[in-house]
């Protein structure tokens, strides 16, 4: 028996599915979760001592790579000076210029401590400001796992908020109204069958939990001109996409300015970090300022906002950083489109940037129901062989792959000879 095995029989005996979040665990892939025990650059090794090269980037926040040394020291140096004071300290001001300086619609910014609390407190904030208690999200879009976001809304129940989880009170979730993605009719509907009582819409402006799946043309802006019009806030959910796609993420990359921003993973580098931010006015409501209430006793943690900003100062100060990343990325993902098109695999390979994700359907995937039509089978088949080539992919259909800075041109090569073979089969 592997040592994986091992400590994962050891870990279902005293931890719920023996992970501590649930996709880790592998279950739609039917494997056993490999142990990870250290990682650098573009590679991870688990506890056999096995190497792989991982796309996984921890979820998105080692856009660097693993172990960059620039992270690293500023881990170690605020270390040193203390783990935390729960008092204020000059990096949270650091973090939240360099934050309001790099994403132009945010002019205040609060450090939390992951997205799902990012998320929900801008939910409270865009309730407190417009008084109105109603929230459209979108079907197959993720916002943490926070009550009233729990609202998976299938197909037959689109409209109506029923709780996608055990222990979530319908009450939690009867003003959470779902449409569907890259549909704005559905949208306007809810609008109208709930006029003057929509508080904000929130939005994945790339959908990065449904598989990649990325918003038609318009379809950001056209959310943009029906929140002016009918007078809600349009909240993008960053979390994925904030820092990833562009230094001021999804909505730099396509040109929409929502009114409030919520980041996680790539904003602590690796260290345990969520943000919300938007208009002073809007932030202005939050407390000790105004009367939102929010708070936290490790938010701004001198370490975690010591990994953030280094990672964030690399971003900003390399050039070209998002341009080169962006087309090593394309082009690794033109190769893969060539290689499962010259198979005759059905599939819809859906990338943007360095985010990217293959189904195994004949559909085109824009929205959660297309998504569905894949084949689960197929994609457990390939990421077992990928797994066993070396190469870490997301163990669920549904997840993005990440490429970082740190995937070199061999390791995305070695990647493509290993696709080959699957398709080859
Ligand atoms: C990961 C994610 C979240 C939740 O963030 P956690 O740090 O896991 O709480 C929220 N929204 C989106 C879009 C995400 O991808």
């Amino acid at each position: 028996m592997g040592k994986s095995q091992e400590l994962f029989d050891r870990a279902c005996q005293c931890m719920p599915g023996g992970v501590n979040s649930p996709v880790r665990a592998f279950g739609s892939v039917g494997m056993t979760p490999r142990f990870i025990k250290s990682a650098s650059g573009d590679r991870i090794r688990d506890v056999e001592g096995k190497e792989y090269i991982d796309y996984i980037g921890s979820w998105g926040p080692m856009i660097l790579g693993h172990g960059h040394p620039a992270v690293l020291e500023a881990v170690e140096k605020a270390a040193r000076d203390g783990l935390s004071f729960g008092a204020a300290t000059q990096r949270e001001v650091e973090m939240a210029e360099l934050i309001c300086e790099m994403v132009p619609s945010i002019e205040m910014v609060r450090m939390v401590n992951s997205g799902t609390e990012a998320v929900m407190s801008a939910i409270r904030t865009a309730r407190g400001y417009t008084g109105k208690d109603k929230i459209i999200k979108f079907a197959g879009c993720y916002h943490g796992h926070t009550d009233t976001m729990l609202v998976q809304a299938g197909s037959g129940i689109l409209t109506q908020g029923i709780p996608g989880s055990a222990g979530v009170p319908v009450g939690c979730t009867k003003d959470t109204l779902t449409a569907t993605y890259n549909d704005l009719k559905s949208v306007e509907e809810l609008w109208n069958a709930n006029a003057g009582q929509i508080a904000a819409v929130i939005v994945e402006p790339v959908g990065a939990n449904m598989g990649v799946v990325l918003p038609e043309p318009g379809f950001l802006q056209g959310l943009r001109d029906l929140c002016d019009e009918k007078g809600g806030l349009l909240i993008f959910d960053e979390v994925i996409t904030g820092f990833r796609l562009a230094p001021d993420g999804a909505q730099g990359y396509y040109g929409v300015q929502p009114d409030l921003t919520t980041f996680g993973k790539i904003i602590g580098g690796g260290m345990p970090v969520g943000a919300y931010g938007g208009r002073r006015e809007i932030m202005s409501l939050v407390a000790p300022c105004g009367p939102v209430y929010q708070a936290g006793t490790l938010s701004g943690n001198p370490v975690a906002m010591a990994a953030g900003l280094a990672q964030l100062k690399m971003l900003q100060k390399t050039p070209d950083f998002y341009r080169t990343l962006n087309d090593k990325a394309d082009s690794f993902f033109e190769k893969l489109e060539q290689i499962l098109e010259d198979a005759v695999v059905p599939h819809c390979l859906n990338h943007v940037g360095s985010l990217g994700c293959v189904f195994f359907t004949n559909r085109d995937v824009k929205n959660a129901a297309d998504a569905q039509t894949s084949d689960p089978s197929r994609y457990q088949d390939y990421f077992r062989h990928m797994l066993d080539n070396g190469i870490y992919l997301a163990p669920s259909q549904f997840e993005a792959i990440f490429v970082s800075g740190a995937h070199t041109d061999e390791d995305l090569e070695q990647t493509l000879n290993a696709v080959s073979t699957f398709v080859n089969l």
